[in-house]
């Protein structure tokens, strides 16, 4: 808390201090990763973000830092991992901390109460409840899974696996059953925890040899959350130690609660034994939202965002961007930010124009094709670039999109990039937002960089021409 107090304290100096465009593009999402005797650590989304800050605004940042914490003698940047974890209530999201501070300047109020808006219990995000998750047809089973998890924890379902392709919603159901088990049962321990969370846990404890004491912390749990389980994949003794708590906590009547990415069925990456625990109560899909869903939750998102879209527009939008609610929640978060830096309120020509320029079909009539200059091939969507580059070089989807800078998954990003950009026309912006929520430039680099080897790797050629011709691109 007090680490994120003086993040504040020190972002409200720099907000004032820096240009709004530079504040926007370059700071994104910042945290403080720890206060030593002489220097404090800040955590940045990516590598590229991080040699950015410290070139173009080292003195300021030092500055504000010193007018925080006075015996600061130096600043250092680092990449946190932890960065895109919706639970991770220490980040901020720098657009709407600037949304906020100028709401603050030009209202002229004194300190408001707004910004504890901080979750109290243990690691869930308070964003997330079930009276704002929009239900229907595709997700209902899975809401009403919950409902009843909520009403009955330990009780009805358990455990209850939520399965579906990426944003759609499982993290939000999590941490909302989470959340409301939480409001309504004071007395229960509800622990939310991803697999990569847990996975660094369980390495920690038998490096310290204090397994003891994580096996003691999990065995008080009330409620088990563990998102994206997929993750679990090859951790052979993680997933011994989470099969003995799992048969633990099941047999004290302990809900569980586990999400699960979507993968083939072939890809049986977890344990047989644990995989079948999972299964032991009701296993739920939550499939693609239709439109009507879409629409709503759209105007839902705006609505907590408090910004207007006009009927027509917020029609046209759920329309035409179909793919996952995640990307519905980005074409607003642009419009605000657009809206934010220039003052252009959202009409229909102007989001059609954006729409097109993000790569979306300006389809009204909601198919889902991709833009014009798209060559005809059978091809859907991203994903199956996405899978077929992980196909191609035999590692997994996750290694792809996320974060990890070895050579072997490097490469194979760049290439899924390199394809998204020059054979299907998406832009810089939405292949970022698609690999783990990248920057522009950081896209933009990574093309850059792909295209010159290209040039020199005969070898490297070849690979990408063979994925092309196993698609047709
Ligand atoms: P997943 O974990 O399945 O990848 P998330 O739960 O992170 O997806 O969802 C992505 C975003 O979409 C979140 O901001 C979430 O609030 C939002 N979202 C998804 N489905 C719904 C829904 N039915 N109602 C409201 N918001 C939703
Ligand atoms: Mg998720």
């Amino acid at each position: 808390m007090e680490k994120q107090h003086r993040l504040k304290n020190i972002l409200t100096l720099l907000v004032s201090d820096l240009k709004k465009q530079d504040f926007l593009v370059y700071f994104r999402k910042i945290s403080i990763m720890d206060i030593s005797e002489t220097s404090v650590t800040f955590g940045v989304v990516s590598w590229f973000m991080r040699d950015n800050l410290k070139a173009k605004f080292y003195d300021q940042i030092l500055a504000a830092t010193q007018n925080e914490i006075e015996w600061v003698k130096e600043i250092f940047f680092e990449v946190d991992s932890e960065i895109e974890n919706p639970s991770n209530t220490g980040v901020i999201d720098c657009i709407s901390f600037h949304k906020e501070s100028s709401k603050k300047t030009k209202k002229i109020t004194a300190k408001s109460s707004l910004e504890t808006n901080v979750t109290k219990g243990k690691s869930v995000n308070n964003r997330y409840s079930l009276a704002n998750f929009i239900v229907g047809s595709d997700n209902q089973l899975a809401f009403s899974a919950c409902e009843a998890v909520c009403k009955n924890p330990g009780k009805s379902y358990n455990p209850l696996y939520i399965y579906g392709d990426v944003g759609l919603g499982k993290t939000h159901l999590l941490q909302a059953t989470g959340n409301d088990i939480m409001k309504k049962f004071k007395d229960k321990n509800v622990v939310y925890t991803t697999a990569d969370k847990f996975i660094t846990e369980y390495v920690a404890a038998v490096k310290k040899r204090n397994i003891e004491k994580l096996r003691l912390k999990y065995r008080e749990i009330d409620i088990l959350i563990i998102d994206d389980v997929q993750f679990f994949a090859k951790k052979e003794q993680t997933q011994n130690e989470l099969y003995n708590i799992f048969n633990l906590l099941y047999e004290s009547d302990k809900q569980i609660i586990i999400s699960r990415d979507r993968v083939p069925k072939e890809l049986t990456e977890l344990e047989p034994r644990l995989r079948s625990r999972f299964e032991w109560g009701i296993t739920v899909d939550i499939g693609k939202p239709d439109f009507e869903t879409r629409l709503a939750i759209l105007q839902e998102k705006a609505r907590e965002r408090e910004f207007m879209i006009p009927h027509e527009v917020a029609e046209f939008i759920a329309a035409n961007v179909t793919e996952n609610v995640r990307e519905l929640e980005w074409v607003l978060n642009q419009m605000i930010a657009e809206y934010e830096l220039t003052g252009n309120t959202p009409t229909l020509p102007r989001i059609a124009d954006k729409l097109k320029k993000l790569s979306f079909t300006t389809d009204i009539l909601g198919s889902s094709r991709h833009a014009a200059d798209t060559p005809k091939t059978t091809i859907r969507s991203y994903e199956d670039i996405i899978d077929c580059v992980s196909h191609h070089f035999g590692i997994e989807k996750e290694w792809i999109l996320g974060e990890n800078r070895k050579k072997e998954f490097m490469i194979p990003r760049q290439v899924a990039m390199y394809l998204l950009k020059s054979k299907m026309n998406y832009t810089y912006e939405r292949i970022g937002n698609i690999f783990s929520g990248r920057n522009h430039a950081a896209v933009l680099y990574s093309y850059n960089k792909l295209d010159k080897m290209l040039k020199k790797d005969q070898n490297l050629l070849n690979e990408v021409n063979m994925i092309r011709n196993s698609i047709g691109i």
